[in-house]
């Protein structure tokens, strides 16, 4: 393409995408040449399928996932579930279609040796998450640590409106669990996708992509769309087109219509006024028994482990500073 130029990134750029100008369509026929395309990068990508009314949303989390697994000294099947976790909240985040919202939890509460996964991500890719049993290790495929349970979604529309919804979550890839999720509460046809691959005890690559139909979407649409993520994920998922020499699949010259691109942070929104308005909650009298046994009382973010601690005189301010701030 001669008028190909580098994507005008929005916050950062994660990566020399090549755009056609003219119709800011990108090929993946040219993101071969470059080998961009690489899952063990932090990135994601939003957009649209034009050609089959469908979005999609891609991204590859890796870096950041082995960032939230040091801090929570987790194991890297843990770590790779995190990542998994944090892209599924990212998609969730992504296909609310109705109102944007502040940001979206995927709880996962099973039956496997990590017992249970929160992740949190807002639509500018602030990621974090925690696990049960961080330190838990299995021999099967990664979905045996999360087991079979219950789903939980919450996506917030503002600080205090919260819509949760859950579904069961049964003994299947998290990806199939998502696509249940997404089908059966949002009422959208999705295909999800989720990939991890440790290496010698490393996550060298976490990444994942849905498409998710648009209200006008045909039946024929979502064939076809459907049909273009099972031979498109090979090749997304490992960063690779096809080998030098050789014909370009039908599948790279699918134009994608890219809205927006940036890089996923790890990033906690704990604060004392949250902590506080919390220890408000639970009530005075409660309080008081515990730092009557305690001394202080300590609170520690699962989230990012910080900690914090209130004295007597805290207290005392905590509760008459009124209601919720
Ligand atoms: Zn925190």
């Amino acid at each position: 393409m001669a008028d190909a130029v580098s994507m005008p990134s929005a916050r950062q750029t994660p990566a020399q995408f090549i755009v056609d100008i003219s119709t800011s369509e990108v090929y993946l026929s040219s993101l071969n040449t470059l080998d961009q395309l690489d899952p063990s990068r932090n990135y994601f990508l939003r957009g649209l399928l034009p050609e089959w009314n469908y979005r999609f949303v891609f991204g590859a989390i890796t870096p950041v996932a082995i960032e939230v697994a040091e801090k929570h000294k987790a194991s890297p099947q843990t770590a790779a579930l995190m990542g998994e976790a944090m892209l599924g909240a990212f998609f969730l985040e992504s296909g609310t279609s109705k109102a944007e919202a502040l940001k979206s939890c995927l709880h996962l509460e099973g039956d496997g040796p990590v017992r249970r996964i929160i992740s949190f991500a807002g639509v500018d890719g602030r990621v974090r998450a925690h696990a049960g049993r961080p330190d838990a290790a299995w021999s099967g495929p990664l979905e045996e640590g999360k087991g079979s349970g219950q789903l939980k979604v919450s996506r917030w529309f503002s600080e205090s409106q919260v819509y949760t919804s859950s579904v069961e979550m049964r003994a299947l890839p998290l990806a199939h669990n998502l696509e249940d999720y997404i089908t059966r509460s949002d009422q959208i046809q999705a295909f999800v996708k989720l990939q991890s691959e440790i290496i010698k005890d490393v996550p060298v690559s976490i990444a994942g992509c849905m498409i998710q139909a648009l209200p006008d979407a045909s039946v024929n649409d979502t064939v076809r769309a459907a049909d273009w993520l099972e031979q498109a994920w090979p090749h997304l998922r490992t960063g690779m087109g096809p080998p030098a020499g050789e014909s370009v699949p039908e599948i790279h010259s699918t134009p994608l219509k890219v809205l927006s691109v940036g890089q996923f942070q790890s990033y906690c929104d704990c604060s004392s006024e949250r902590v506080r308005n919390v220890l408000r909650l639970l009530g005075r009298e409660d309080m008081d028994a515990l730092i009557q046994e305690q001394g202080q009382i300590e609170v520690h973010c699962e989230f990012c482990g910080k900690r914090y601690a209130y004295g007597v005189g805290e207290l005392d301010a905590i509760f008459t500073s009124g209601a919720a701030e």
